[in-house]
């Protein structure tokens, strides 16, 4: 058989689709892909090839095998030849994910976008009206490496910022705004008081440039109440409540004066205002309706899993409400026992989950598998998700029943043994 009749044949019978994400593939460019890689033995039998997208393939490589960090176990992949795609696959919050141990292994192996894969313009406003291609070129892939994590790129890249002296007018507003945001961005994953505060540094030198419009004020509203926030995290670690107080109110007004600019007012941001309020405030008034915590709920099946998260985070120092916690366990259950991590090029978002996660269980007092604890504290750290770490550490200490369970304090020594948090 000649090799374009079996590609044509490959491609009918994997009905024009990547046979490992679905993805249509009538237009675009796809590739033949070893099941069982070469490498270690695999023929060109028809039974062995599968059609693939090339961000399945690029990802798959020689593997054959990846972990399910649900069970924390190594697993075989997704074999498109014996394996049923909608047994392992699913959509959970508009995302495409795995179901089963197999299909979370493969997602979080295959669906992660890789630096070759990813879009040519990220799209991110801060530096969509560069004229300057060059610097436009140099900021988006800045962009993707903050979104990989991969920070110690980043901040060689930023070192020195040459470019900079050559760009002149709106452009070196526009670019330096968008290099300040990924760097503060960058230093508030961290884990010391000193970073946040070069963070909080660089955030204020963004405020002196001029002539940023109103979407960007309110980007940096958000930024600046993010940093504010982790500072407080950072100070009620290190034992310092009184302090933490106040930076934790001004990260809330920071987040409402962003409110008010863009006049956002969906469940999910307004979730986030209340949790801003109440953390560290321990302001008993502050409290989601029951109306909203089902909002947030049916939010979270349309892919906001901010909204989800934010009731977490407004439910959970109360001794009261725990109908609602339930409710809201039961929904997180559901999203992360499909979505194992990775799928994603920002993993970001899957993490944020899953802290809350841990925090709702603590709360209800349920079982802690601790293995499972420590290697998504590892994957944590691995990614340089520092902030995580702290955040659940500040979460399970802020907890009404951290004091008289017993899980909580192991659950907090764990964190410390691999992560350093203070106490
Ligand atoms: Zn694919």
């Amino acid at each position: 058989m000649n090799d374009i009749l079996i590609r044509d044949k490959l491609l009918i019978r994997a009905e024009y689709e990547c046979e490992y994400c679905h993805r249509i593939l009538f237009d675009s460019p796809w590739q033949k892909e070893h099941i069982m890689p070469k490498v270690l033995g695999g023929t060109d039998d028809f039974q062995n090839l599968a059609v693939s997208c090339p961000r399945c393939n690029l990802n798959k490589n020689q593997a054959i095998e990846s972990v399910d960090l649900v069970t924390a176990k190594k697993t075989r992949l997704f074999n498109p030849r014996s394996d049923k795609w909608e047994n392992h696959f699913g959509i959970v919050a508009g995302q495409l994910v795995g179901r089963t141990p197999i299909g979370r292994a493969t997602a979080r192996l295959l669906f992660k976008r890789t630096e070759q894969q990813l879009p040519p313009d990220l799209s991110w406003w801060p530096i969509n009206d560069l004229k300057n291609e060059t610097l436009y070129r140099f900021l988006n892939h800045q962009r993707a490496r903050r979104l990989g994590n991969k920070f110690s790129d980043l901040e060689k890249a930023f070192a020195d910022i040459p470019f900079l002296k050559k760009v002149t007018g709106e452009d070196y507003d526009l670019a330096r705004f968008a290099t300040y945001l990924l760097m503060a961005e960058t230093l508030y994953t961290r884990s010391g008081v000193e970073d946040i505060r070069k963070a909080l540094k660089i955030v204020s030198e963004a405020w002196q440039i001029k002539s940023i419009d109103p979407t960007r004020q309110a980007e940096l509203l958000n930024v600046t109440s993010i940093v504010l926030q982790q500072l407080a995290t950072v100070l009620v670690l290190e034992g310092k409540p009184a302090e933490a107080k106040i930076a934790q109110e001004r990260a809330a007004s920071a987040y409402k004066k962003r409110l008010e600019l863009i006049g956002g007012d969906d469940v999910r941001e307004r979730l986030r205002l209340k949790a801003l309020q109440k953390k560290y405030l321990c302001d008993e008034t502050i409290q989601p309706s029951k109306d909203q915590v089902h909002e947030a709920i049916e939010e979270a099946s349309t892919g906001n899993l901010g909204a989800l998260s934010y009731s977490v985070d407004v439910l959970v120092n109360n001794y009261h409400n725990n109908k609602e916690i339930e409710l809201v366990l039961e929904e997180t259950n559901n999203i992360l026992l499909s979505i194992g991590y990775g799928q994603d090029f920002d993993y970001g978002y899957n993490v944020v989950v899953r802290r809350r996660w841990w925090i709702l269980l603590a709360r209800l007092g349920l079982n802690i598998d601790f293995d499972l604890l420590q290697s998504d504290l590892s994957f944590w750290k691995s990614i340089n998700m520092h902030n995580e770490l702290r955040e659940l550490a500040a979460g399970l200490r802020n907890l009404p029943n951290c004091n008289d369970n017993n899980a909580i304090t192991e659950m907090l020594i764990l964190i410390t043994n691999i992560y350093g948090v203070k106490k």
